[in-house]
């Protein structure tokens, strides 16, 4: 069966060639179907230059001419079309300060992993492989093209690719490439916070996350990608055994919650925000850490309290993560089904009823606002919450009672 996205790229192919040059598949989408997964994106590589791929089809955008890239509209379907090239001088450890259009064999020697480096011609049904992939995904190994210390060296981001593939290919890291990761993993620090979240967040969602996790620790790559923290070799295994707990669907904050457990609010902050996480998720991480604490004793929490949790849109992540806590320390996950059982208990009315009193009945009762008023109020919807009060009468009564009983002396008390 082919999808519309293979028959666009088999029509850009065939388009390239017809025209009397050179073209293929390239990298990711080689790879994924030698493994039998139908690729989620094919990228053409080509000996055309951008110029001459631009004067081939009508819908053109030139991205990075200078690199040799130009995405190509093909029905619905937006592809990438690459001149093959070389590139030299990674001035910053990550960019390329030139490149140079080459043929497809210097093209593969310049893309990071043997089973990222293979082309596959749809007209000839033939893989050009010239540097080694297919053995190495038969045998399920990341293994670096050329040098792996000059590969890393040339771009730091590459470390992280090869532990995000190991991990979500369930491959092993070749130990020369491991061995050069361990050596350069400091390096990371010089990638952008946005890209290394955007590795980060793709380890963590996999189902594959903890092997992803185990495999970040082992090259050494842990305290930097989870900047300013330092992990045991311990608090690895429960952060492992957390992420492999958890459901095979979990957020990136729920996931880095599972990490980051018991750190105190402070510095996971700090680790989200250096990841330059969005205020949402950022929240999200610090509420599931606060929380977690007193929902292990879910049995002896106050119905308000469980209402007030169940109202909360996070309130699956924070059951998922205290299950995947019990689990990790192979306990039964009574707190998470208590909890789970309580919240499902109450009727869906009930979870974020509309408050029988409200600041204008504080305020006309002579409240000035404040602290003062909001406690009152949080006191009265607390026991509204529990079902201790009814109606609004019984609320406001309750609303006078408090008024009453924190109001200030009418004498200022003299200091000592
Ligand atoms: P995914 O399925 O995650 O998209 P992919 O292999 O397609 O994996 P992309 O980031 O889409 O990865 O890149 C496409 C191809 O470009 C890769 O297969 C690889 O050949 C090459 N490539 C991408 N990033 C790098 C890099 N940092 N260094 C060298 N080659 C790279
Ligand atoms: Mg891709």
């Amino acid at each position: 069966m082919q999808t519309p996205l293979r028959q666009a790229a088999e029509r850009i192919v065939a388009t390239l060639r017809d025209a009397g040059h050179v073209a293929y598949f390239a990298g990711g989408c080689v790879r994924d179907a030698l493994m039998g997964v139908e690729p989620n994106d094919f990228d053409v590589a080509t000996d055309a230059t951008p110029d001459q791929v631009s004067c081939l089809f009508r819908r053109t955008k030139k991205v990075g001419a200078k690199f040799g890239v130009v995405m190509v509209r093909m029905g619905e379907h937006e592809l990438e079309v690459a001149t093959f090239r070389s590139e030299g001088n990674y001035a910053d450890h990550r960019h390329p300060a030139h490149v140079q259009f080459t043929n497809a064999e210097a093209d593969a020697n310049r893309r990071d992993f043997t089973i990222n480096g293979m082309f596959f011609d749809p007209v000839e049904n033939r893989v050009i492989d010239s540097v080694g992939g297919q053995a190495d995904l038969r045998a399920r190994i990341i293994r670096a093209i050329g040098n792996p210390r000059d590969r890393f060296e040339e771009d730091h981001l590459r470390m992280l690719r090869a532990v995000r593939f190991a991990s979500r290919l369930a491959f092993t890291i070749e130990p020369a490439t491991f061995e050069a990761i361990r050596r350069q993993a400091p390096g990371v620090r010089t990638i952008s916070p946005e890209r290394i979240r955007m590795e980060l967040e793709q380890i963590l969602e996999d189902t594959n996350r903890e092997r992803g996790w185990r495999l970040l620790h082992a090259v050494g790559l842990s305290a930097f990608v989870v900047d300013g923290l330092t992990f045991s070799d311990a608090d690895v295994e429960q952060a492992a055994r957390r992420l492999a707990a958890l459901p095979a669907k979990a957020s990136f904050p729920l996931a880095l919650a599972a990490v980051l457990h018991e750190r105190t609010d402070p510095p996971t902050r700090a680790v989200c925000v250096n990841l330059r996480m969005s205020v949402a998720e950022t929240d999200c991480v610090s509420w599931l850490l606060q929380k977690l604490p007193q929902t292990r004793a879910a049995d002896q929490l106050e119905l308000a309290d469980v209402k007030l949790l169940r109202a909360d849109p996070r309130f699956e992540d924070l059951v998922a993560l205290l299950r995947a806590e019990a689990r990790a320390a192979e306990q039964p996950p009574v707190a998470a089904d208590t909890l789970a059982r309580r919240a499902d208990a109450i009727a869906p009315a009930d979870v974020r009823p509309l408050p029988f009193v409200n600041g204008d009945d504080l305020l006309a009762r002579g409240v000035p606002p404040g602290r003062r008023l909001g406690r009152i109020l949080d006191s009265v919807f607390r026991a509204q919450l529990n079902e201790q009060i009814g109606n609004r009468e019984e609320a406001l009564t309750m609303a006078e009672g408090l008024i009453r009983d924190t109001s200030e002396p009418t004498e200022p008390q003299e200091r000592g």
